[in-house]
């Protein structure tokens, strides 16, 4: 049997997969069994931040991993305790819980607001306020709270208290953040959604109102975080600092870590017993983190912000191209042709993109070298044009 059969055979059938088998890679090419290789503008979903096997990265990595692979959370790790200090230093914010990926980050976030506003309030304030067309997460709570019916199916009881407002609907989000609401939630940059960037109006209005009535603002960032959108999260983008910011992909260059980051208001509602995780902040996960950010400084985030507005200037008003959205490294390119077809045609020229929803999505590792994403953007442009 061949790998293809195997999996087809022995792996559940969760996934669409595109007919390709990747073996190996460099930087921000990836290779396949037969040994083609394919410049990857997709870092597996906004994972591999620094591409394939970064020199750095993988030293950091394996450094760790042949000095102390795991320890329980009962016991202090040095690359754990480095890693909250740089997300604390590096955003302003005060304390971090480490999960394994978006959808636990995203939980932690949910509990802790819940328990926010029992602390203070009591019962009944239970509502969380999500977004349309968002997405955070696979489990049975963060679906909930995924703002998608074609996602509400099937796995019922859902978890209960989540209420769903367009985005720049100032009307509904009013009249949804009422006395029983405890928190709003959102992408500021939908990512699964198709890459829908959030009027900065709508979030200031949504952050304001939110304020009045002590409602949590939570910011899910696992897609956006971590430089992908040129600043080092999206929320500094939009002016202000959220209460409780959620962040994965990216984080660790390509190992499995969440991480939920509390503002100096939220910070002590965790409290000993009232959440955990065996894996969670795993030293080996955390030493690449420590790797990722301490390598994601001003001079990069610029880098990322001019190579976006190089894709970006590249792409738009081209025939065949109705639009281009998105910020930074994270880019949304709705296309006239049929996407799949668009998808597959790439492929064959030797370039790896994503989708979401109706539009084409890149995201490039952050370190893409100028003349890689240049070829990159020739070839979906050749696509675009035949
Ligand atoms: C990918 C994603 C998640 C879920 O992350 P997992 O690591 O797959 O659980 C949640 N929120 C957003 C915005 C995402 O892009």
């Amino acid at each position: 049997m061949d790998i293809r059969e195997k999996d087809q055979k022995y792996i559940a059938h969760t996934y669409g997969r595109v007919p390709l088998t990747l073996s190996g890679g460099h930087g921000s090419y990836v290779t396949d069994d037969a040994g083609k290789e394919y410049i990857d503008l997709g870092s597996g979903i906004a994972v591999n931040t620094f591409g394939v096997a970064d020199p750095g990265w993988v030293q950091a990595v394996t450094a760790q991993l042949s000095r102390l692979q795991h320890t329980s959370n009962y016991y202090y790790t040095e690359p754990m305790a480095r890693l909250a200090e740089l997300l604390c230093e590096k955003t302003g914010m005060s304390r971090v819980f480490f999960s394994n990926s978006g959808a636990e980050a995203n939980e932690c976030a949910i509990k802790a607001a819940r328990k926010y506003s029992f602390d203070r309030y009591g019962e009944g304030r239970k509502k969380i306020i999500t977004l349309k067309d968002s997405f955070h997460g696979r489990t049975v709570t963060t679906l909930s709270a995924t703002g998608q019916d074609s996602l509400h199916n099937y796995f019922a009881p859902f978890t209960e208290g989540f209420a769903y407002v367009q985005a720049g609907d100032r009307e509904a989000l009013a009249a949804e953040a009422d006395d029983s609401c405890c928190a709003i939630m959102m992408e500021l940059i939908q990512g699964e959604g198709g890459v829908n960037v959030l009027d900065a109006d709508f979030v200031r209005y949504a952050v304001e109102l939110a304020r009045e009535r002590d409602i949590l603002i939570l910011a899910d960032e696992v897609q956006t975080g971590n430089g992908r959108t040129g600043k080092l999260y999206a929320w500094m983008h939009y002016g202000f600092q959220p209460d409780i910011f959620t962040t994965a992909k990216g984080l660790a260059g390509g190992l499995p870590l969440g991480a939920t980051v509390f503002s100096k208001k939220t910070k002590d509602v965790l409290t000993p017993g009232s959440h955990g995780s065996t894996f969670g902040g795993n030293p080996v996960c955390a030493a690449g983190a420590v790797y990722v950010m301490e390598h994601l400084d001003d001079a990069l985030l610029q880098e990322v912000k001019e190579k976006g507005d190089y894709v970006r200037k590249s792409l738009a008003g081209l025939p065949g191209v109705t639009e281009v959205t998105g910020m930074g490294l994270m880019i949304g390119v709705g296309l006239a042709k049929n996407l799949a077809e668009a998808v597959e045609a790439c492929r064959q020229k030797g370039v790896l993109v994503l989708t979401a929803h109706d539009r084409m999505r890149l995201l490039p590792p952050l370190n893409i070298p100028f003349p890689v994403l240049r070829e990159g953007i020739e070839r979906i442009k050749e696509v675009i044009g035949e």
